[in-house]
């Protein structure tokens, strides 16, 4: 990929604006891309330029964009994109590229996992259905530490997986009781399906919210002898494979467990299987941060910001939009090739 055309790349995968036309400001120049000069690092750099001696406007390339406010280049940008989707640890990005920060790699890849948020937060599914059993069940997180005599607890969460579709919902809970698990339930499983739970009893009224509940009572057996197919496998199975390859095993933070189990998600529903999960990927930056083709008037000081990229760390990207959930995948695979 040559350089002087990495911007046009952006470009047609949606990554980057395009504000050419009548400047938006004065009404009479026209915006075109203008050459900026080489950055430090020796990549050709551009910006957009009002040609109207009065007015001069000037709009950076990443504006409204997944790049905007990222002191890095876009190139440097687009290999950490690379390194997230195919699951290159951090270390080795660090020590190939020695210009990154590991500041910078912890911030991209939580960058790009806040791109899974927001898309299953977009796209907003329920599982299960008519004729479709979910099973659900709770797990704790985190490992228990008992040096120095302090015990340090992990994280209660809460999920489900549809069987027929190995869809799933995770997210974590402060506490099991009813009356925090069910409004969860209900807002990602669909009433009419039947759920499959243990006994606990916070999930004694289920029945009246959905299709069918029906109970394994793990302190006797681990399938109800009444009936072979109710039982927690699959949800047991999942939380097997997210403890052993999904989270880390040092340094979760609470706060980022979420934002692992949507990474999760989204690989199992968009990335894997698809031709390139790379452009996969970028795809769903562009329906993230979905840009105009236009010029359109600014309201923000990020118009007038200066394009040339640097290698000096720091981006303190927000992400569009907040959220709190998970769903999502096909089936299960090997994830033991998955680390940061
Ligand atoms: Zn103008």
């Amino acid at each position: 990929m040559a350089t002087n055309n990495f911007s046009d790349y952006l470009y047609f995968k949606g990554l980057l604006g395009d504000f050419s036309g009548v400047c938006s400001r004065c009404n009479i120049g026209e915006v075109t891309k203008k050459y900026d000069g080489k950055s430090r690092n020796g990549e050709n750099t551009y910006f957009w330029r009002c040609n109207y001696h009065k007015c001069r406007k000037k709009i950076s390339l990443k504006r409204d964009s997944f790049f905007e406010k990222s002191q890095l280049s876009c190139q440097d940008v687009f290999i950490l994109i690379c390194g997230f989707v195919y699951k290159f640890p951090q270390y080795t990005i660090h020590q190939t590229y020695k210009k990154f920060a590991s500041h910078t790699l912890v911030d991209w890849y939580n960058f790009c996992r806040d791109v899974c948020s927001d898309i299953l937060l977009i796209d907003n599914k329920k599982i299960g259905g008519p004729g479709h059993v979910v099973e659900i069940d709770e797990s704790k997180f985190g490992k228990r530490k008992y040096d120095r005599g302090d015990k340090v607890d992990g994280v209660w969460v809460f999920g489900g997986i549809d069987r027929q579709t190995r869809e799933t919902f995770f997210q974590v809970v402060k506490h099991r009781s009813a009356e925090t698990l069910i409004p969860i339930l209900v807002e990602f499983v669909h009433p009419e399906t039947t759920i499959i739970s243990d006994c606990w009893k916070a999930y004694k009224n289920i029945k009246n919210q959905f299709f069918q509940h029906l109970t394994v009572n793990h302190s006797i057996h681990f399938v109800n002898p009444e009936d072979r197919s109710v039982h927690t496998n699959s949800i047991e199975s999942q939380w097997h494979v997210l403890k052993r390859t999904v989270i880390p095993a040092f340094g979760t933070r609470k706060h980022m467990y979420d934002s692992y189990f949507s990474n999760y998600c989204v690989r199992k529903r968009y990335l894997e299987g698809s031709e390139c999960q790379l452009k996969a990927f970028l795809k769903l930056i562009n329906r993230v941060y979905p840009l105009k083709t236009c010029q359109t008037p600014s309201t923000t000081a990020a118009t007038h910001t200066s394009p040339g990229p640097s290698i000096s760390p720091g981006p303190s990207r927000p992400s569009k939009v907040r959220k709190k959930i998970v769903s999502a995948p096909p089936e299960d695979s090997d994830f033991s090739d998955y680390e940061y």
